[in-house]
């Protein structure tokens, strides 16, 4: 990106910061990655719609939450990365509905939906991202989505222009939203849940993390479940019988613990990550038959 630009998006993002050759190691709950050529903090929407103009049509540009369902290139990312950040993150408790920032982070907007007698979010304060990106991915677990609590979106163009969608307009589904199709911003979503008894909240949501702790590797970095659950299947089971459970390449592993779970094992490269959930895929499918999609999302180049 030439001087002048960047430049302008020093100024745009005034409240924000912006910095170049940002280590993507530090935004992806993997750990790994390269650098982002430029790193745009943005703190509201008139920064944005500006650093959006700035960009055009001609910059490469991409969006990131909290980096908990990304595996980011060791060549990193051309272009600038995008990130809302501070100011983005008010969580305001109105009845018993919640609007929150796109960067609020969901164990955050849990907590304020606990503490104000809210039912039907414990699903998700486990969950390691922001509300962007779980708008986005539709995240759920044990029974529970964004969809289920989603009342509508706001969302932003890459004009700059702002609108609202309902949630049936999200067209949410299994790990889905209308924003793998159209290229939109989420700024902010409006949850809508129920009057319930804190103590039982408090209970749900403890349960769900011992689950977690349990099941889940989550002393590794990892980006979660690497896979999307097949239809008929689940992805760890299939893995297993692959026999693949603390299969290794380089620094990334199968997790023992999970094994639809492929975790950074110590000092893994974003490649190793990728060739072991390639290597996964090849196994599975020559063991049962069954092709597994990756649930994660490559940013960068992985030279395929
Ligand atoms: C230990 C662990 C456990 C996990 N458990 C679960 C689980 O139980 N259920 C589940 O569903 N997921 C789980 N995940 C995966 C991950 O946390 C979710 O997918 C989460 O919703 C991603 O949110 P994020 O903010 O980190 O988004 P990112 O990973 O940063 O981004 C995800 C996608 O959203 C886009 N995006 C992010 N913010 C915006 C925005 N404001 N506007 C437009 N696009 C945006 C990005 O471009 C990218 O395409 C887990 C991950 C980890 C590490």
């Amino acid at each position: 990106m030439n001087k002048e630009l960047v430049n302008q998006l020093y100024l745009a993002a005034a409240n924000g910061r912006v910095s170049l050759n940002e280590p993507m190691s530090a935004h992806t709950t993997f750990k790994t990655g390269g650098t982002a050529e430029v790193f745009v903090e943005l703190s509201n929407a008139d920064e944005l719609r500006e650093v959006l103009r700035i960009l055009g049509k001609n910059e490469p540009f991409c969006l990131i939450g909290n980096g908990s369902n990304l595996l980011v290139s060791d060549s990193g990312i051309k272009g600038a990365v995008l990130h809302l950040a501070k100011g983005f993150d008010e969580i305001k408790v109105c009845g018993d509905t919640l609007i929150c920032g796109a960067a609020s982070p969901l164990s955050r907007i849990a907590r304020a939906a606990y503490e104000n007698g809210l039912t039907g979010f414990e699903f998700a304060a486990g969950i390691p991202g922001s509300l962007g990106g779980a708008v986005v991915m539709n995240a759920g677990a044990y029974d529970g989505e964004m969809k289920n609590v989603v009342e509508s979106v706001t969302l932003m163009d890459y004009e700059g222009n702002t609108a609202e969608k309902s949630a049936d307009e999200m067209r949410f589904s299994y790990r889905r939203s209308i924003l793998k199709e159209e290229k939109l911003i989420v700024l902010c979503a409006v949850i809508k849940l129920g009057h319930g008894d804190k103590r039982e909240i408090k209970e749900k949501m403890d349960d769900f993390a011992a689950r977690r702790r349990d099941k889940q590797p989550l002393e590794y970095p990892s980006a979660g479940s690497a896979f999307k659950r097949p239809e008929g299947y689940f992805a760890a089971k299939l893995i297993e019988d692959a026999g693949l459970k603390g299969f290794r390449i380089g620094g990334a592993m199968v997790s023992e613990k999970h094994a639809g779970f492929v975790v950074n094992a110590g000092n893994a490269a974003s490649a190793d990550i990728y060739a072991l959930i390639r290597e996964v895929q090849k196994r599975v499918r020559d063991n049962s038959g069954v092709c597994l999609e990756t649930e994660v999302i490559c940013l960068g180049d992985f030279g395929e």
